[in-house]
């Protein structure tokens, strides 16, 4: 069953809130952060606001202490673990940044579930200082999509799995995620692809505008409990529909198997119905 690859979004939807607003509100610096925000993109932002924390004295042992408490629902982790051990591909894209993601999967024990982490560039420097820098270096170039933020546009990504999983031949997608810039990937998913976007929030909001626009069937859901029933249900009908396929390759007079496919299938979550 090596023909599912998941990505994840991670702020608000492997944990439960956004990973930067997190570390600035517990610190004491979301006054400082609001204000400057008007001023410049968010991820550059980010990085004035690590020289500002490192400036105050605050350590990285003081934020690596913060993004351990980060809340998650609890079904989460079962979730990732077991869409791993059924043979799934994982992976992440998301506008947080590489220090906080990988400090807080390796706190879950969930960092060897994810074979790629596509986010933006953040490292200790020297100085023990938190550096954060664009995943696209907007000062050389634009990456040329107007959906998204000037550092990332998830969209491409997307673009560049879909190219590399086509050479390892009939691969699907199942995307979830939460925010406006899950939206520009969404529009990239395929027919033979899954979307779960998380209900009531701002990807939701814009898929409702104009369901059409979306090729991938939309399974939406609300929290980590939800996350977990409908993520197993998709790759388990995925993956006797797999089987069937093959099943009927080798003999057609399998009916067993086919009924087995059939029942899985419809086992599957209602599709998201929207007003037309
Ligand atoms: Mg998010
Ligand atoms: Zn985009």
């Amino acid at each position: 069953m090596a023909g599912i690859v998941v990505v994840f979004d991670f702020d608000k939807t492997i944990i439960d809130v956004d990973s930067d607003n997190w570390v600035l509100d517990e610190l004491g610096f979301t006054d400082l952060f609001n204000q400057l925000l008007p001023t410049m993109p968010w991820n550059s932002l980010m990085d004035r606001m690590m020289k500002e924390l490192h400036s105050q004295g605050i350590t990285i042992e003081h934020i690596v202490e913060v993004l351990k408490r980060i809340p998650i629902h609890p079904r989460i982790v079962p979730a990732i673990k077991s869409a791993h051990a059924l043979g799934c591909e994982l992976r992440i894209v998301s506008d947080a940044n590489m220090f906080f993601i990988e400090t807080i999967l390796n706190h879950l024990g969930l960092r060897d579930c994810f074979s790629e982490i596509n986010t933006n560039p953040g490292f200790v420097d020297e100085e023990g200082r938190l550096r954060i820098f664009p995943y696209h270096d907007f000062t050389q170039s634009s990456h040329g999509c107007s959906r998204c933020p000037p550092n990332m546009c998830k969209g491409l990504i997307i673009e560049r799995i879909q190219a590399s999983i086509a050479k390892e031949g009939n691969k699907k997608i199942i995307y979830l995620g939460d925010g406006i810039g899950d939206y520009c990937p969404s529009l990239k998913l395929t027919e033979a692809d899954y979307l779960m976007p998380r209900k009531n929030f701002p990807v939701w909001d814009l898929i409702c505008k104009n369901p059409m626009l979306i090729k991938a069937e939309i399974h939406e859901w609300t929290d980590g409990e939800e996350l977990e029933r409908v993520l197993l249900e998709i790759i388990g009908a995925s993956s006797s529909m797999e089987d069937k396929s093959a099943a009927q390759t080798l003999s057609s007079a399998d009916c067993k198997l086919q009924t087995i496919s059939i029942g899985a299938h419809e086992a599957l979550p209602k599709a998201l119905s929207v007003p037309q």
